[in-house]
């Protein structure tokens, strides 16, 4: 292919074909386009035995939007080549990608069909308890070894460069930390909670503190980050889950994946007296905070683990200093997972978890309990020290709205 072109059904059929040994010579193939993402096109191609294969093409602007929103699609490009980086170093827990032509700005991937979107299976009540660990282990082997623990000097600028990703990044510069904290036209606040966002608005303390989780994400290229780290780009089954939809890929604050994927646990933990009734829902609320406790505890482990074990620089091989790099790596998860939640409420991009909720009422308490949350999470973070005590504030702040 010479230059780029929207794909129809055909030309996801002909990028599937050409790139994989899948089909066969005779095999009648079709395609149907069913993402149901917000920025990109997501085809299916199958043959008539029932193998199948993802074709994803970037579009030269985002999807939910249509053309008034340009975007580049070197998205596909970022996606493909952290889902590439990341499957070294955690196979198990990542799609893996078959093939990327960059003038299409298509991937060719495994599917996934035998899998169900974390996001669905949570909000219908169902429990797994191979999540935390799992993605405890995603998070810490993609993490470190993307980190300058491991990458040597010149390589780790190199791939700074390579994962630059200004346009996404862009995105959630002003999604997360900048949208909900003033009167901006891309939020979205359902009119019953007003009176409770616009505080944040005006709240000096709390935008300072989100201005210094900014900053951070601005400039610490600690890691190759996912970047869209929440419970929609997570596929799982019995026995296992992988990570898909890493457009939003760059090298950041490595508390800034934990974070996402902890304030979608908790956003979930926020929704469950709106999901369920009240037996179903102490019992996922007890579930969810359990596996919160094991993703920061595994996630913690095996980062101290191989900080011990495989670190290449000899000046952090001192362990006083990973000990500190740990801790530090906590409270900016506190903080990130605090912003998660108050933008997934107020912001342009919100959640199942919550929205779904049927009752207008109900769904107004659970919003106004994750804005409150979330400012908690932001303003204590630094004195939190671990994750106990950041559960403790959790079920405090739930208790102290039963009441
Ligand atoms: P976007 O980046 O546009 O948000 P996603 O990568 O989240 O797109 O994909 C949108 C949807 O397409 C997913 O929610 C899922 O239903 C489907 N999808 C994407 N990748 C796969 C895959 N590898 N296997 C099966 N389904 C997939
Ligand atoms: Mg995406």
């Amino acid at each position: 292919m010479s230059e780029y072109k929207t794909f129809n059904a055909d030309d996801a059929i002909a990028f599937a074909d050409e790139h994989s040994e899948l089909f066969g010579e005779h095999s009648e193939l079709s395609a149907k386009e069913f993402g149901d993402g917000n920025l990109n096109l997501v085809f299916r191609v199958e043959n008539d035995k029932g193998t199948s294969l993802i074709v994803k093409q970037a579009l030269p602007y985002a999807r939910c939007v249509g053309e008034s929103w340009p975007l580049t699609t070197d998205r596909a490009r970022i996606e493909a080549e952290v889902l590439k980086m990341h499957r070294r170093f955690c196979p198990e827990h990542t799609v893996e990608v078959r093939h990327f032509d960059p003038v299409a700005c298509a991937i060719l991937m495994e599917d996934l069909k035998a899998f169900r979107i974390l996001r669905t299976e949570l909000n219908a009540g169902k429990k797994f308890n191979h999540l935390a660990p799992q993605m405890a282990k995603y998070m810490a082997n993609t993490l470190f070894y993307t980190s300058d623990f491991v990458l040597s000097s010149e390589n780790k600028k190199a791939e700074v460069a390579r994962f630059l990703n200004p346009e996404l990044c862009l995105i959630t510069e002003d999604l997360f930390f900048t949208d909900p904290y003033c009167n901006h036209e891309r939020n979205n606040i359902e009119p019953s909670i007003l009176a409770n966002a616009k505080p944040l608005w005006h709240d000096e303390a709390l935008k300072a503190e989100v201005a210094a989780l900014k900053a951070d994400f601005l400039s610490k290229p600690q890691a190759l980050l996912h970047g869209d780290l929440h419970s929609g780009s997570i596929f799982i089954d019995e026995e296992t889950c992988k990570v898909i939809d890493a457009e939003f890929g760059f090298f950041g604050p490595v508390g800034f994946d934990v974070g996402s994927l902890l304030g979608n646990l908790l956003l979930n933990y926020l929704a469950c007296p709106g999901l369920h009734d009240n037996q179903d829902s102490s019992e996922q609320q007890a579930y969810l905070l359990e596996q919160a406790e094991q993703l920061w505890q595994e996630f913690s482990e095996v980062f101290t683990e191989l900080m011990a074990r495989e670190t290449q620089d000899p000046a952090l091989e001192n362990s006083l200093y990973q000990q500190r790099f740990l801790q530090q790596v906590f409270r900016d998860t506190a903080g990130y997972a605090g912003c998660e939640l108050i933008r997934r409420i107020v912001g342009l991009a919100h959640v199942a978890d919550m929205d779904s909720i049927d009752d207008a009422g109900k769904r107004a308490e659970c919003q106004r309990n994750g804005l409150k949350l979330g400012r908690e999470l932001i303003m204590q973070r630094n004195d939190l020290g671990n994750i106990s005590q950041l559960l403790n504030l959790v079920r405090y702040q739930q208790a102290g709205t039963a009441n």
